[in-house]
């Protein structure tokens, strides 16, 4: 178990559940509800030095419409996020809880809070959530920016990479 979770199990559905802070067989962790909103509490009331790194799939990355907002943070690398499914409204996309594996790019901030402020109102229709993405074969903590919404009507990317598309 990580130092995050609390090590109970959590039943997503009847067929699948994980325990709160232990990686399962892919090096997927989870955290509960109650950890991962304890976590981002601490986070953004009392540590605004602590070093954080985000993981962004979409129109921040490079080459992209948003990528400038990213110039403020540290470029780390390419990274990849398990057990999420993307979507695309033709425009952007948008990522849920699912079974694949999304592809992005892994930032550092570099100086505070402000930097994620901006990018959480640009992300407005998101949940900045607590994820693990593997990054140089290693798992490391980063915050992604999950679909509030429904994904009925919207096409899935099966590649999980938004330069592909497909
Ligand atoms: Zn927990």
């Amino acid at each position: 178990m990580n130092n995050l979770g609390c090590g109970v199990e959590v039943r997503m559905d009847s067929s699948t559940g994980f325990i709160c802070g232990v990686a399962n067989a892919n090096g997927e962790e989870r955290l509960c509800k109650a950890c991962n909103d304890k976590l981002r509490k601490t986070w953004r009331e009392e540590d605004r030095d602590r070093v954080r790194r985000i993981f962004v799939y979409g129109t921040l990355r490079k080459g992209f419409g948003l990528n400038p907002y990213m110039n403020a943070f540290k470029y780390l690398g390419v990274g990849k996020l398990n057990g999420y499914d993307m979507y695309s409204n033709g425009s952007y996309p948008m990522i849920v809880r699912g079974s694949s594996e999304i592809v992005g790019e892994v930032y550092e901030i570099k100086n505070g809070i402000n930097e994620i402020n901006i990018l959480d109102k640009i992300e407005c229709a998101y949940n900045r959530t607590l994820v693990r993405v593997k990054l140089n074969n290693a798992l490391t903590d980063a915050e992604a920016y999950v679909y509030k919404g429904a994904v009925n009507n919207l096409k899935k990317i099966e590649s999980g990479n938004w330069i592909l598309r497909i």
